[in-house]
């Protein structure tokens, strides 16, 4: 009998807590230097072998919502707007994922393109085209590891809503998923709206692959060549808050 006690406490000892995948605000951090993370993930690696980073920050309430920016690694501004949420106060009301840096060798080399050449936002499966030159679509649709490694990522987290930063055009696209997305974005981002057909038809896109694919809205958005800093830093990060009614601690 003193066996099966012994074995039985034991086993309720060895049995981990349940865990929930959201953090409590108690919740044990991550980074003390960063207390609004409460996940961190390398999904993949680019050609070169930089590691690709997500962070997961809020409480685990409201949506869950995806923030990518530097797709194009000449495209380099709008990682402020994430790494601000990344590295500011604790955020409530959302599961947000951010993705600052999606092309690490093109941020090195201040390319378009990954370290083969590829323009990633056209290497992606849904209506991939053998494109050349400045819109180098790679070999085959999903090509890169790059790609590979968001598909993997989308597939898992699988956001009620994306945001996908660029520049320099200056406009929420409107020929998207999900019209009333794209207005409340433009209005709370304070730009206007234009549809970004790519010069036509948008072959293997990364946001016409996840409106096609899954339940979730993806929505591109571009800022102009030179966004000042401070709006880069302090305006867009809470106007991007705004957009799902999210607010960051005092
Ligand atoms: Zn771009």
């Amino acid at each position: 009998m003193r066996i099966l006690t012994a074995l039985l406490l034991a086993t309720v000892l060895l049995v981990p807590a349940p865990t929930t995948s959201a953090a409590a605000p108690d919740h044990p951090q991550l980074d003390p230097d960063r207390p609004a993370v409460v996940e961190k993930r390398v999904i993949g690696r680019s050609v070169r072998g930089r590691p690709i980073r997500a962070w997961r920050l809020g409480d685990g309430s409201g949506p869950t919502v995806l923030l990518i920016s530097t797709m194009h690694g000449d495209e380099p501004h709008t990682r402020r707007i994430l790494q601000s949420l990344r590295d500011g106060r604790p955020i409530r009301g959302i599961d947000l994922w951010v993705l600052p840096t999606y092309n690490p060798d093109g941020l090195v080399r201040h390319t378009r393109k990954n370290a083969r050449g590829v323009d990633l936002n056209r290497n992606f499966p849904w209506r991939w085209a053998d494109l050349d030159g400045p819109y180098e679509s790679g070999p085959r649709p999903r090509s890169e590891p790059e790609t590979r490694a968001v598909i993997r990522f989308l597939r898992d987290v699988r956001p009620r809503w994306i945001l996908s930063f660029h520049q320099p055009l200056h406009a929420v696209d409107t020929d998207t998923k999900d019209r009333r997305f794209s207005r409340r974005v433009a209005r709370a981002l304070d730009l206007p709206r234009r549809a970004l057909t790519c010069g036509g038809v948008c072959h293997g896109t990364m946001t016409g692959w996840y409106n096609h694919r899954f339940r979730g809205a993806a929505l591109t958005v571009e800022y102009g060549a030179r966004p000042p800093r401070r709006r880069m830093e302090k305006t867009a990060p809470r106007q991007v808050l705004s957009i799902w009614g999210a607010t960051r601690h005092r």
